[in-house]
């Protein structure tokens, strides 16, 4: 099995420059068993992009996806609107979850489209559109299986496990540690997993202090679960929107203390179960692997040079991904020093705001070099990664 990331943040949507490594999208986890069935897990904003990305990959052949919603809170559904192939008669989409108190799953999905919530209402999705009451606690696939577990949060919350192969990945979102019936639910989803996706919206001091009731869990007890059912890759999810990325590689270091293998789920984030190829937290390289943009602002940027000699050199920014950028330098930095890379696009932001702190340099690693040549001269080509 392989599954991607495409939205990993909680609450709501939260586009700002302080999180751009990790992402600002809601939840959408996209898995493909072996035998390329599509599995998709929560539909928040990060669902959007995986319908550009299923769109180009399938180009004019039909989609079949089965789709389970952890609960209809906005941060799960509200990417359903934008999902362009829905809108494809020739595409197929099984939708899951569980009856709501006063709704079924189609109600509770078609009315974030009703008049005055948006434009146009759900009828004018024309993929065909099964929706099932999540009743009985194992749903078989061609090749996977998956269970469900009720989780403690308000209105409700399921919780799932996918087996396929010998190989288990576990999401479980929006859960509140402390009910004695749902800490052992979910402490049996987990039990084995080769991943666990975790809820860890909150730190245990914001939790103790401030989020009792809230319906959200810490890292703290991710650890513990993970842990305690043995789970070999720990990903801690639905990540609060006020952690900023820097928030947020201190919760992940805090967290290896106590568990090795845990990281925390960045948009683009792949793991192929099948080859163990995460099962260790990623290297800086596959870091560097998310999707590139493409940016011209102007850099400055400062290094040491391979005789040790400090340099500080204005380029311009070629690309940009999540987790790092590619620009072109004459100077020729050395290979194990860090690089200060400041950005300076946006000069006139006012201090404190968070565009103004773009240009604070971001420390970067050099991953990889190579010369290019332009017509007047050769510069180096540079990658990194953002620290
Ligand atoms: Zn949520
Ligand atoms: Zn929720």
């Amino acid at each position: 099995m392989k599954l991607r990331f495409w939205g990993v943040r909680g609450s709501t949507p939260t586009p700002v420059a302080e999180n751009f490594r990790y992402g600002g999208n809601t939840s959408c986890v996209e898995v493909r068993s072996p035998k390329g069935e599509i599995i998709i897990l929560d539909c928040g904003t990060g669902f959007r992009s995986l319908g550009k990305q299923l769109l180009q990959e399938y180009g004019h052949r039909s989609i079949e996806a089965y789709v389970f919603l952890s609960h209809y809170h906005w941060d799960h559904i509200q990417g359903i609107p934008f999902f362009e192939p829905l809108y494809n008669p020739e595409n197929c989409f099984y939708f899951h979850s569980f009856p709501g108190h006063r709704c079924t799953v189609q109600q509770a999905l078609e009315e974030q489209m009703s008049d005055p919530y948006f434009p146009v209402n759900m009828s004018v999705m024309e993929a065909r559109r099964q929706f099932h009451n999540i009743e009985n606690e194992t749903i078989s696939f061609k090749d996977a299986v998956l269970k469900t577990v009720p989780l403690n949060h308000p209105q409700g919350c399921v919780g799932f496990r996918i087996e396929s192969g010998g190989s288990v990945i576990v999401y479980a979102t929006d859960n509140e540690p402390g009910s004695a019936q749902h800490d052992s639910n979910v402490r049996r989803l987990a039990e084995g997993a080769d991943v666990l996706i975790y809820d860890a919206q909150y730190t245990p001091l914001e939790y103790v202090n401030f989020k009792k009731g809230w319906g959200h869990s810490t890292w703290r007890e991710a650890v513990n679960i993970a842990k305690e059912a043995q789970v070999k890759q720990l990903v801690l999810f639905h990540h609060d929107p006020d952690h900023s990325d820097n928030f947020l590689e201190t919760i992940v270091g805090e967290a290896q203390k106590f568990f090795p293998n845990v990281v925390a789920a960045w948009e683009g984030l792949e793991i192929d179960i099948s080859r163990k190829e995460h099962l260790h937290p990623p290297d800086q390289a596959e870091r560097r692997a998310s999707n590139r943009e493409s940016f011209k602002i102007p850099l400055l940027v400062q290094g040491k040079g391979k005789d040790g000699i400090p340099f500080v050199e204005h380029t311009t920014l070629e690309n940009l991904s999540i987790r790092g950028a590619y620009f072109l330098l004459e100077n020729d930095p050395a290979p194990d020093d860090l690089l200060d890379v400041e950005f300076l696009g946006r000069t006139n932001a006012p201090d404190g705001s968070p565009a103004s702190k773009l240009l604070r340099p971001i420390k970067s690693q050099l991953i990889r070099k190579y010369p290019v040549e332009l017509p007047d001269k050769t510069k180096h080509g540079i990658a990194v990664v953002f620290r």
